[in-house]
């Protein structure tokens, strides 16, 4: 395939000539899946790495020379390095490419796949939450499997937010102001050396952007950022942050991303045989698709029926407030000129997204999508019924289990959310190659042949990491000067590792009823500070800027974390990210899920604690309701629909505390008046292993991918 842009790195690091591929390695994520990838920079200098936050490029520039060259001299180092470096040959080289030789018909097949976020590392903060997450280990698997992925998104130079906690838990906000140059990110240009930039129109002006690119593996993946000298003022900041509630700038960016990126895609010289919208915000692809089409003389009924054959969409939202839609001044504002070159009056236009709401009609992104994409899906079994109901007035004459929504669940990229040591268990246990076989539900019976006190000498070094991390960032904020005492106490510096340890951690929004736990606050109380049988909790995660009833919860969660009551035992962790993510769902013994049902489209964290052995305590939502088989971890509540959600959260809140006191509580501490483990609790560990652990993986996920969407896309062409 031939493309047209040249790649620049704007660092040129001092490396000595032994090892200086360090600096091609870090600017390709594939070490941020392969720990020992990851461990030829961590080697050097662990305080530097931790310091600034895994970032390869930042590390290579701070480090001292010296360490270079003790490394030059130090044998197991190079070796290391070696070996290490020839596994990134052969696997950059993609000779065992699962994709090229399951399908080799379409191997030269290109796939665009679009998101808002791109959630890849704890170095590069500009993802929100799940749905960032989700598109960056679509990516990593994309590029294990060998899939021609490329994926097209922004770049937000101030990221989403920082979120640090007031005395009295309120949230404040700020933002970061990044360098890219000091990220594991490569400028496009073109021959010239000059920035490759793409342009769409907007009311009265035009807005250009540049194109990042970060390589995930074998998979590249484009970001789009209006930060230029070339744009007004105002629209440089248009790909400033994430998720803005200013309508005008959310169309705006909408615009830049479906459009401008088809145009960005183009520039580049590609040539993609199918187009994946994760969730709606892309879905102006689509049109700009058709436009191609009607430009080189189709109608627009037959451009539509051919650029529908192969648009792929995904809904990830069973919320309806979830749902980007704008209200039709906006579409009057930016899109005349636009449906004129599609050859459709107003009116046609607005037919395409139209959705009838209790205030008026509204364009919908997601009712674009369906209009014109062929393949379509939800993102778990529940989320599906969901949907297919939810959009049923887009199929009048199909009865809801008619509608064409498939389902395929979410799963999570292995090698990235697994716990280094884990993995050490799996080579071992499940065999060298385990890797290549993870999706394959036998390989996991293994699981048994590990011994009980290994497994549990692992999930007692991630409890301490998490714990150590707790207190060290506790001390920090305490050594800074402006944290009150009894903030340091909510960072969590009374944490034991010895204690049954819940976490929780997601986004702060009311549907998913952080406070669950809290509603009857003095029978938490006595569990624990319950002296015998103590219980810890950890909550971290951010509520959205404009969401008022979101940051109430986190300041609910914070008082009850400064209440000398609970002893130091409830932790909030401040700054909820991708390495908090890690070290909470690798560390704590239970995580517990507490959504309203069905408002969890799926859910993921709870899968990357299940792979590294921590037992799930969630309510049948979601991907739950599939994973649970009534002896992997616990359910909260029944599998049933409520009508009155204040019944529904009592019957949960009573399911909740039952479950906690009277099975969890004791099964984790049987025998520890003896100082043995529980045997119960490790086989549940095993049986949620065995049974979890290839199903809701991105591995699984990608597959039925290919055999629902992308392959029947391809066929149809
Ligand atoms: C996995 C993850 C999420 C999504 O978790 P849910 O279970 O879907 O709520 C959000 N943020 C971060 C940092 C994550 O790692």
């Amino acid at each position: 395939m031939k493309t047209s842009f040249h790649k620049e790195f704007p660092n040129h690091f001092k490396l000595p000539d032994r090892i200086n591929r360090l600096g091609e390695l870090a600017y390709n994520l594939w070490w941020a899946w392969n720990p020992s990838g990851m461990r030829l920079f961590l080697l050097l200098d662990r305080r530097l790495w931790e310091m600034v936050t895994h970032n390869p490029i930042a590390f290579l520039h701070q480090i001292d020379p010296q360490r270079f060259k003790d490394a030059e001299k130090d044998t197991y180092y190079l070796e290391e390095y070696d070996r290490v470096m020839a596994k990134f040959d052969a696997y950059m080289s993609g000779m065992d490419a699962w994709f090229a030789g399951s399908y080799p018909q379409f191997k030269n097949n290109q796939m665009a796949y679009f998101s808002f976020e791109f959630g890849l590392h704890e170095s590069m903060p500009f993802y929100a939450g799940g749905l960032g997450i989700l598109s960056g280990d679509h990516l990593k698997e994309a590029s294990d499997l060998g899939m021609p992925l490329i994926g097209v998104g922004f770049i937000y130079k101030e990221g989403y937010f920082v979120q640090n906690i007031t005395e009295d838990g309120w949230q404040e906000t700020s933002h970061y102001h990044f360098n890219f140059e000091e990220m594991p990110i490569i400028s496009v240009v073109d021959e010239e050396g000059k920035p490759i930039t793409i342009s769409v129109e907007l009311p009265g002006r035009e807005v250009k952007t540049r194109i990042w690119m970060i390589q995930v593996g074998r998979v590249p993946l484009f970001l789009l950022d209006s930060s230029i000298p070339e744009n007004q003022p105002k629209d440089r900041n248009l790909t400033s942050r994430l998720y803005s509630s200013d309508l005008e700038v959310r169309i705006s960016q909408e615009i830049l991303l479906g459009i401008g990126g088809v145009r960005a895609l183009r520039r580049l010289g590609y040539e993609p045989s199918l187009w994946h919208m994760n969730e709606g915000h892309s879905a102006f692809l689509t049109l700009e698709r058709v436009r191609e089409l009607v430009k080189q003389g189709s109608s627009f009924e037959d451009a539509a029926a051919i650029v529908r054959k192969n648009n792929v969409f995904t809904t990830h939202t069973p919320v309806p407030a979830g749902n980007d839609s704008f209200p039709l001044w906006l579409i009057d504002k930016y899109f005349p000129g636009y449906w004129e070159e599609l050859k459709l009056t107003r009116e046609q236009f607005i037919e395409i997204g139209k959705q009838t709401q209790s205030w008026g009609d509204t364009f919908s992104m997601p009712v674009l999508a369906l209009h014109l994409s062929n393949h379509t899906n939800a993102v778990s079994e529940l989320h599906g019924e969901v949907a297919r109901d939810m959009w049923n007035f887009l199929w009048p004459e199909k009865k809801v289990d008619e509608v064409p929504i498939e389902s395929i669940t979410n799963g999570i990229h292995v090698g990235f959310w697994l716990a280094r040591r884990m993995g050490l268990l799996f080579e071992r246990y499940l065999g060298v190659d385990w890797y290549d076989h993870l999706d394959e539900p036998d390989l996991w019976t293994r699981i048994e042949n590990i011994p009980d006190l290994e497994l549990w000498d692992v999930r007692r070094h991630m409890k301490r990491k998490l714990i150590n991390y707790t207190i060290e960032s506790a001390r920090d904020h305490w050594q800074s000067g402006n944290r009150h005492a009894s903030q340091v106490i909510a960072d969590g510096v009374m944490l034991d590792q010895y204690s049954l340890t819940l976490g929780f951690a997601r986004r702060f929004a009311t549907y998913k009823r952080a406070d669950l736990i809290f509603s009857d606050y003095d029978r938490l109380l006595r569990l624990v500070s319950n002296r015998d049988m103590p219980v810890q909790i950890i909550f971290a995660g951010k509520a959205h800027p404009a969401d008022e009833p979101g940051k109430l919860l986190i300041q609910q969660v914070y008082r009850a974390a400064k209440d000398y009551r609970f002893c130091g035992r409830i932790v909030f962790l401040e700054d909820y990210d991708l390495n908090i993510a890690r070290l909470m769902v690798q560390g704590v013994d239970v995580w517990m899920n507490t959504p309203r049902r069905p408002n969890e489209a799926s859910g993921t964290s709870g899968m990357k604690a299940s792979l590294n052995g921590t037992l799930n305590f969630s309510v049948l939502d979601g991907w739950w309701r599939e994973g649970y088989n009534g002896s992997n971890g616990w359910a909260i509540g029944n599998d049933v629909d409520y009508d009155d959600p204040d019944e529904q959260d009592k019957k949960d809140a009573a399911s909740l505390y039952d479950k906690l006191e009277n099975e969890i509580i004791p099964m984790y501490y049987q025998n520890r008046a003896m100082g043995d483990v529980s045997q119960e609790w490790i086989a549940k560990i095993k049986e949620n292993m065995r049974t979890l652990a290839w199903q809701f993986s991105t591995r699984r996920m990608l597959k039925d991918y290919l055999q629902k969407m992308y392959l029947p896309a391809l066929k149809e062409r």
